[in-house]
């Protein structure tokens, strides 16, 4: 029944969570990458800013932290040593860039919240952006979510329709409206449709009775249209869990959930 409309918000209903990955590179200022430096064109340069020899292969360095000596290319460009180089070892820095992360986290996500909120546009594209790479982890999280803590989750759909009495409402009507210019089917279609599937659930063959949906095969969201073509029976069950699914993504979830 529910369609391609806001599968985002949806599911930000679902889990409570934003599912705004904090992004990360907005609170470092930007830097050229290390990759575009040309050490063998771009000498490093000494303390008195004196040119150095460019780095030659083979050299090692031994990292001051953690005492072993390994080749140059291990070590962060600093143009402000002697040798060009920093003298703690890349794993060594990594390993003091996570522990300074852990131990002043709250600050750091506090500064990336200060960002975000002084430039909203850049957020959203963002965010759209991580959103749309990520969009069938996330639905299948949000599933993963819904499994472990479906009765909290329903819990918080029930009281957010309660505070927002209007929003169900307005959703159906503009899925009505919509539903209307994709085409018109009868009940006297489904009753024929029923007859079809001699009243047994199209997707799972469970008996009916008079408990069923007309469920549109392809969903509308989709390309699918509302006429009678397009209708068959389903039981409640498999018609709200089929959502926006194309017919042989739903009977691949049907297989895997074992029915
Ligand atoms: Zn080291
Ligand atoms: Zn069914």
């Amino acid at each position: 029944m529910l369609d391609g409309h806001g599968i985002i918000s949806v599911l930000r209903l679902i889990t409570g969570a934003s599912f705004l990955t904090p992004p990360r590179h907005c609170y470092t200022m930007p830097r050229p990458a290390l990759s575009a430096r040309d050490e063998s064109q771009q000498p490093s340069r000494g303390k008195a800013g004196i040119s150095m020899p460019a780095v030659q292969e083979g050299i090692m360095k031994t990292c001051t932290k953690c005492s072993t000596k390994q080749p140059l290319d291990q070590f962060c460009v600093d143009a402000s040593r002697k040798d060009g180089r920093h003298p703690w070892c890349k794993q060594c820095r990594s390993r003091r860039g996570k522990a300074y992360y852990q131990d002043n986290r709250d600050s750091i996500l506090a500064q990336q919240l200060i960002f975000r909120r002084a430039n909203p546009e850049h957020t959203r594209a963002i965010n759209r952006k991580s959103i749309a790479k990520n969009r069938d982890k996330l639905r299948a999280m949000g599933r993963e979510y819904y499994r472990r803590n479906k009765k909290a989750v329903i819990k918080r759909i029930k009281r957010y329709h309660k505070t927002n009495p209007g929003y169900w409402r307005s959703w159906q009507h503009r899925r009505l409206r919509r539903l209307r210019t994709m085409g018109v089917h009868t009940k006297q279609d489904v009753r024929n449709q029923y007859q079809i599937q001699h009243g047994q659930c199209f997707w799972c063959h469970r008996l009916l009775g008079d408990k069923y949906h007309a469920d549109h095969y392809i969903p509308v969201s989709k390309g699918g249209t509302n006429t009678a073509d397009n209708i068959v029976i389903a039981c409640p069950s498999c018609n709200l869990r089929k959502f926006n699914l194309m017919p042989d993504e739903f009977l691949a979830r049907l297989n895997d959930e074992g029915q």
